[in-house]
């Protein structure tokens, strides 16, 4: 007798099940997407015993026609696509028709769901896959999918599964993610009674992290938002000093959906390059949206490796978005509240107080009277201030015309130098520990940092002009190099011409005739090292300048401990303040410090 049998249909399904439903996660995932995919704004996720007895996922969206439910339960059945074809133009995150299926076939699954242009919904219920009910049911537009006792029939599998804490931890994670990769819609997170996320769904970023991560954290970070070819990336940069010493804080999306791509995580990682200690990683969150046909998402089965058409222009987009988002964030650090300590519900307070449109255009002025009594506190005045600043990012042109873009190259003699702004609206007070640049503007004390702003100031004019000025010494330097280092030298003399040096091999030494403005000559050695030091880990020729930049930039510029006269503070100060273009040094540090007038007050005790 054979062997060989012909798995009856309830077994392959529950195998099929096994690989779209690893866990309760994987279900709640799917159902979460399903909700999206319909067009919801409001989804509602429900668990108790980390979802393995219940789960329950309520949605908005567009609902299931009564004659569509059994299909729908199918496998192989989806309404997304009809052919391979429709992949290219597919802007859902579903599309292999195995979800409800595979979920139903291990669970009892009960489905309650009505469209707009139905009268009455329908009620449906499944056992292990199998329909044992189905009726009219008077419910809301939208659909209600109940999934309870999961692996019930698959013993294998629920032996499997981890603590009930952890298997709700793997949907806390799964929730937040969809989260941050929707601003655009309100979801709720339910975990045995207790409401553990909530987010506003007003298309804010920033709020929707800040429902995850807290308010400090997300509006700490810098917002990214650029086009590139035909990609535009969105998301939320840390700033270097938040970098964490894992990837935990980096959550990639590809129109929506969440993934994992080398190529994101290198570009992220790489706009940050110099300004990171090793072992650090930055915070970031990005959402890349391009035409689905450049994607190719049907590579792995639960769909979370991406892969590009065009790795590089990806690359490219998300480099120059996270670098232009650290290099426009804020301006001028504000301390004068201290660090919040709020929980995080106390932010869902502040919130729910404020009426949407209030809360979803930051730009508007916040009225003291939106705020209840109980919430006036300290951190009132920042928050304020956060909600003002929430949208600033967009409205400079700092971003097109500072960064080297290739096509920038041709149009190098078009660049015109901007007369430095002269508002003459600060007063120089002085300079302290001759570091730092006091002033006094409005009613705010400005610490500025002669070093950070310098380096900037220097980095934007070489990053401007895309060439180094350069300065013939009078007396040429003779310094000695290592046989290697000479050699690293001279096989780049392109890179330090292009820097503004001029060299030459003078058998044990190198003649140095001609340097950078600015450079101490007692740094020539250390900036010709680290110059050859960064063309010698390769990479992109565009960002081996660009690090050679900042080499050139930092060096050349006014260092700490060195006394200013008037003239050099007040142009330092009126850069730092009026130039739109300086933001932070070109290693994310703050340039600016301000404190305001009633903080100092306060802290005096001359008003409460
Ligand atoms: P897929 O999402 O890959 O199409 P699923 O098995 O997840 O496959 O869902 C099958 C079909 O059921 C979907 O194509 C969609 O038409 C319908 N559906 C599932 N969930 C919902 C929902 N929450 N709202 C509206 N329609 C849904
Ligand atoms: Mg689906």
């Amino acid at each position: 007798m054979g062997k060989i049998n012909l798995l009856d249909i309830e077994t392959v399904n529950k195998i099929a099940a096994g690989e779209v439903v690893e866990r309760p996660a994987s279900a709640i995932k799917e159902l979460i997407e399903n909700a999206i995919d319909a067009g919801a704004t409001k989804i509602t996720v429900e668990i108790k015993n980390g979802g393995i007895s219940y789960m329950r996922v309520t949605d908005n969206g567009s609902g299931i026609a009564s004659d569509d439910i059994e299909k729908a339960f199918l496998p192989h059945s989806t309404s997304k696509i009809k052919s391979i074809d429709d992949l290219q133009s597919l802007y859902t995150m579903g599309f292999r028709g195995e979800a409800l299926a595979s979920i139903a076939s291990v669970s009892n699954v009960s489905i309650i769901t009505k469209t707009k242009d139905e009268m009455y919904g329908t009620a449906m219920n499944l056992e292990g896959g199998k329909i044992v009910s189905k009726q009219e049911t008077g419910c809301p537009d939208g659909t209600t999918i109940t999934v309870n006792n999961l692996f019930y029939n698959t013993p294998a599998r629920l032996n499997f599964l981890k603590r009930d804490a952890t298997e709700a931890s793997h949907i806390s994670e799964v929730v937040s993610r969809m989260i941050i990769g929707n601003p655009s819609i309100s979801i709720r997170y339910i975990s045995s009674g207790r409401e553990v996320l909530f987010s506003p769904g007003n298309g804010n970023l920033k709020d929707a992290y800040a429902s995850v991560y807290g308010r400090e954290l997300a509006y700490s970070c810098a917002e990214i938002n650029y086009n590139y070819n035909g990609i535009k990336v969105t998301g939320l940069a840390g700033l270097p000093f938040s970098a964490r010493a894992n990837r935990n804080m980096q959550d990639f999306f590809v129109n929506g959906r969440w993934v994992r791509s080398k190529t994101i995580t290198h570009a992220g990682e790489q706009a940050y390059r110099t300004m990171l200690m090793v072992g650090k990683f930055p915070i970031l969150f990005i959402n890349v949206q391009l035409t689905p046909g450049k994607t190719d998402v049907n590579v792995h089965p639960s769909k979370l490796e991406i892969k590009f058409t065009d790795e590089n222009a990806i690359h490219s987009a998300v480099f120059w978005a996270v670098q232009n988002a650290i290099l426009n964030s804020e301006k001028i650090k504000d301390v004068d509240a201290p660090p919040k300590k709020t929980e995080e519900k106390s932010d869902f307070n502040v919130k729910s107080t404020l009426k949407k449109e209030e809360y979803s255009s930051p730009k508007k002025e916040v009225t003291e009277e939106i705020f209840n009594d109980e919430l006036i506190n300290v951190f009132k005045k920042k928050e304020q201030k956060e909600f003002e600043q929430g949208s600033f990012v967009t409205n400079n042109t700092f971003r097109e015309d500072f960064v080297p873009m290739p096509e920038n190259v041709e149009n190098k003699e078009e660049i015109v130098f901007e007369e430095e702004k002269d508002e003459n609206n600060f007063e120089v007070k002085g300079q302290i520990f001759d570091t730092y640049i006091i002033v006094q503007k409005d009613d705010k004390m400005l610490l500025i940092d002669q070093h950070a702003v310098h380096e900037r100031m220097n980095y934007n004019k070489i990053v401007k002009n895309l060439s180094v000025n350069s300065q013939v010494l009078m007396i040429p330097e003779n310094i000695i190099f290592s046989g290697k280092e000479k050699n690293l030298i001279f096989e780049n003399s392109d890179v330090f011409y292009d820097m503004g040096f001029e060299i030459e091999d003078f058998g044990t030494s190198v003649i140095v005739r001609r340097i950078p403005d600015n450079i101490d000559v007692g740094d020539i050695k250390n900036t010709m090292l680290e110059i050859s030091d960064i063309v010698s880990q390769g990479g992109d020729p565009e960002m081996i300048y660009d690090k050679a930049r900042f080499t050139v930039a930092c060096k050349s510029a006014i260092k700490a401990n060195h006394k200013l006269s008037e003239t050099e503070m007040y142009e330092l100060a009126n850069s730092a303040i009026n130039d739109e273009n300086i933001r932070t040094c070109p290693h994310g540090r703050p340039v600016v410090i301000s404190l305001s007038k009633k903080f100092i007050e306060k802290e005096f005790k001359r008003i409460v």
